[in-house]
């Protein structure tokens, strides 16, 4: 699809996101065949990036996606590469717009709600081996389907686990931000809070240092004389990293943060939700109400949260969780199961952003398609192998398991009067 120019401002605003058509194909036609070369758990920009490069080696791959993207709360993407202040919904839609021209693809809504793994007694070389992924089309249990796939991958995403605090959800990526990449520059300069735990300040303290410099900090009763003494041990001078940046700790219990200002629509003129590409100021307001005391104003803040695996597919088929929770990979991005990648957020690298997932899906996406030739290649030597010794060929005795370097050895050597024959594998 070409875009033209002069659509462009349209397509970035959140209600013509809103508007896109699902380009997802829920029709029974979709599944009428059922054994796909992998399935890929997640439609955001780890399981997309998995899926294109897929596609682009024709592999039959399945994505099945439930939905609920982590930054669906923010206005606008940043620091994405040629989508620098788009609506993520534009971002994902452009991407599966593009996708979708490939034929060997397919994507579907719904929620994947168990997968089994392959009996690890099949062999390989004769009967090909599946996992069963069991999915949820409409929500409810009663109506979900399986389908087979010979490799899973997990682009599943993390959920973020927002305080109770009045304020805090509701607000949540809209002048209440979690990273200065994603949301700092459109608060740059402006009256700014930190809110989290005091063993947080210096890290938020230090990420924000360039954007703003009027900060107050809000911790919210952990400032003790305990916490300050872990503190200083793990991160040592942060009193004077504060004192330094004229920065003051507020440490009454936040009751409420309250919106006094909207600044998508209230940013100095202009319309932030039509947004001119790359960036545009934001002018949020808050009131930050405590059990006692005066309230006190701030325009934007960065929050420390915790966060945790969006679903447990992977944990339930049994994916180590390593770390704060993070599904366990190896540098191919495999998990301890054989045959399952974890790509995006969900995985163990600890780098949650739109780049780091795209780059883990296609690599994701290399290392599975390579270890799908690897199997495809042994069968073949294997069928080889069984045709020329019913036909009554001198070659070598069958090789007992794929990818076996000893069986793998005796079918490239050839035989003993071969000019290519190198000896023995045992030399
Ligand atoms: C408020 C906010 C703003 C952000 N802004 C930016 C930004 O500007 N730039 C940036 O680089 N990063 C940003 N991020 C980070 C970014 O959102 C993530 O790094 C990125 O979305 C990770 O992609 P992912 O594919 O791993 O997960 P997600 O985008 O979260 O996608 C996971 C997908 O898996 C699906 N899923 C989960 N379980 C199942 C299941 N069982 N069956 C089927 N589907 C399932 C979910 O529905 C979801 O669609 C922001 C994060 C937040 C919270």
């Amino acid at each position: 699809m070409k875009l033209s120019p002069s659509l462009i401002p349209a397509l970035i605003s959140t209600a013509w996101a809103a508007a896109i058509p699902d380009t997802s194909d829920t029709s029974v036609a979709a599944f009428e065949d059922n054994h796909y070369d992998a399935v890929v758990v997640g439609g955001g920009p780890s399981g997309l990036a998995a899926l294109s490069g897929l596609a682009r080696v024709r592999r039959k791959v399945l994505l099945i996606d439930s939905g609920v993207y982590r930054n669906a709360p923010t206005r606008h993407m940043h620091d994405v590469l040629g989508f620098d202040g788009v609506t993520p919904a534009y971002f994902r839609w452009a991407a599966r717009k593009q996708i979708e021209f490939y034929d060997t693809i397919q994507m579907t809504n719904g929620t994947v709600v168990s997968i089994t793994a392959p009996d690890a007694t099949i062999n390989s070389n004769t009967t090909t081996p599946y996992f069963t992924v069991t999915t949820a089309f409409d929500g409810g249990s009663d109506a979900t389907r399986n389908i087979s796939a010979r490799r899973i991958i997990l682009g599943t995403g993390l959920r973020d686990l927002l305080s109770d605090t009045p304020g805090i959800r509701q607000n949540f990526g809209e002048g209440l931000y979690w990273c200065p990449w994603c949301d700092g520059h459109e608060h740059a300069d402006q009256p700014f809070g930190v809110i989290g735990p005091l063993s947080s300040v210096p890290s938020n303290v230090r990420e924000v240092s360039t954007l703003n410099k009027d900060i107050i900090v809000f911790v919210n009763g952990t400032d003790t004389e305990d916490n300050r003494k872990a503190l200083d041990t793990a991160s040592p001078g942060w009193q004077s990293l504060l004192q330094y940046r004229n920065i003051t700790i507020e440490n009454r219990t936040i009751s409420a943060v309250v919106r006094l200002r909207d600044g998508s629509t209230a940013n100095n003129g202009t319309n932030a939700t039509a947004a001119a590409l790359p960036s545009v100021e934001e002018y949020d307001l808050f009131r930050v109400d405590f059990e006692e005391g005066p309230s006190i104003e701030r325009a934007a803040f960065i929050l420390s949260i915790a966060n945790e695996q969006a679903s447990w597919v992977g944990r339930d088929m049994g994916v180590a969780l390593y770390g704060e929770g993070r599904m366990y990979t190896d540098s191919n991005l495999l998990t301890n199961i054989k045959g399952v990648y974890a790509i995006g957020d969900a995985n163990l690298d600890n780098s949650t952003n739109v780049p780091h997932a795209m780059y883990t899906g296609k690599r994701a996406a290399v290392n599975c398609h390579l270890d799908l030739a690897k199997e495809e290649a042994s069968k073949d030597i294997y069928i080889e192998q069984l045709n020329s010794s019913s036909s009554g060929s001198t070659k070598r005795s069958v090789p007992p398991t794929p990818l076996d370097p000893r069986a793998l050895w005796n079918v490239v050597n050839g035989d003993l009067d071969d000019v290519l024959f190198a000896g023995e594998y045992d030399q």
